[in-house]
């Protein structure tokens, strides 16, 4: 990296915050030096987005840098992970100190919201793409995994399902039914909220937990292989927002929530026995989540509407849609 290029980082990526205790070095080191808080666990996960494919080249660099950090952080909160650190790998098709500028400061907005603490990072020439990876620590072996999910498990989601599918939707030219619904789906799309409190709470309470990034059917399928179970979800009960139903019609409003990805709840399964707890907290609203079904001994997984059964097949969901 040139020796301007690098003043230029330095600048930008100071974070407000002053870098917490656990940081022994950070930018400007060969290496970060982190003290891994004591009887925790590592939790550690990457995502890259790339412009074009993961958001709209000319999107605004403040959201840009503000969806990089919130997709990631949102795995942690997966994880039940508390977080700590991030790098940031940016490939850049040419320094544009203003673009960076502004990048920088939807990123550690974001950052300093959550406490992450930006310890290092790359930066290349070539097609606009970032890349995070963001450390977390769990208590030593309490960290929520995809794969414990029992039978007879009850499955919630922490909050509305679709808004992002539908966000995208309108990004790609879907006609705006409701223009002042228009803003909170870019927003959802834009700037998912990390369900980092949800997944701290789910620590003590759940079986299993995945964030939805890929749309239900696919991230709960994912709960149901790695644990050797089915699901039964009940489409009426999935939750959506009132600015999605206000712009598309149940039908594609499902499609979405099953298929479309991009919402960033987490998906998680409780056991009989823990509900009572999980109830406490949704009442005290010290998080949220609605029951959307089952999990089963048999494997697959089954959607009911109203009393019909079908099951969505790798085609997707089209034969779904023909029945309503
Ligand atoms: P090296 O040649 O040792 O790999 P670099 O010149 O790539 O070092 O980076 C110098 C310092 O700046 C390092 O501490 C690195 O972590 C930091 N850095 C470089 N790019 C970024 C970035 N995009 N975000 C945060 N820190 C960065
Ligand atoms: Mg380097």
């Amino acid at each position: 990296m040139a020796l301007g290029e690098f003043e230029l980082i330095e600048r930008c990526f100071r974070q407000r915050s002053a870098l917490p205790d656990s940081v022994i070095a950070g930018i400007g080191d060969d290496c970060a030096l982190l003290q891994v808080p004591v009887d925790s666990q590592l939790a550690v996960s990457m995502d890259t987005l790339v412009a074009g494919v993961h958001f709209p080249a000319d999107a605004s660099p403040a959201l840009i840098g503000e969806r990089a950090l919130r997709v990631n952080l949102s795995d942690l909160a997966a994880a039940g992970a508390e977080p700590l650190w991030f790098t940031l790998g940016l490939t850049l098709p040419k320094s544009d100190a203003g673009w960076l500028d502004e990048f920088a400061t939807g990123l550690l907005r974001v950052a300093d919201q959550y406490g992450i603490a930006l310890v290092g990072g790359d930066t290349t020439r070539g097609p606009l793409a970032i890349t995070i990876q963001v450390h977390g620590a769990v208590p030593r072996g309490g960290g929520l995994l995809r794969s414990r999910a029992r039978a007879g498990d009850r499955i919630y989601v922490t909050g509305p399902l679709g808004d992002g599918a539908a966000a995208l939707a309108l990004l790609q030219g879907a006609p705006v039914r409701e223009p002042a619904q228009r803003e909170y789906l870019l927003g959802r799309y834009y700037q998912p909220v990390p369900q980092i409190q949800a997944g701290l709470h789910l620590r003590q309470l759940a079986n299993a937990a995945i964030d939805v990034s890929d749309g239900l059917l696919a991230d709960l399928g994912h709960i149901c292989r790695q644990s050797g179970v089915g699901a039964r979800v009940q489409l009426s009960q999935l939750p959506a927002s009132s600015s999605v139903l206000a712009n598309f019609d149940r039908q594609q409003v499902r499609q979405f929530a099953l298929s479309g990805g991009d919402d960033y709840q987490l998906c998680f399964t409780v056991a009989e026995e823990n509900v009572p707890r999980l109830q406490q907290l949704l009442q005290r609203g010290e998080m949220t989540a609605t029951a959307i079904g089952e999990i089963t001994a048999a494997m697959g997984l089954v959607c009911v509407d109203g009393d019909k059964e079908v099951v969505p097949g790798a085609s997707g969901f089209q034969h779904f849609a023909s029945d309503d």
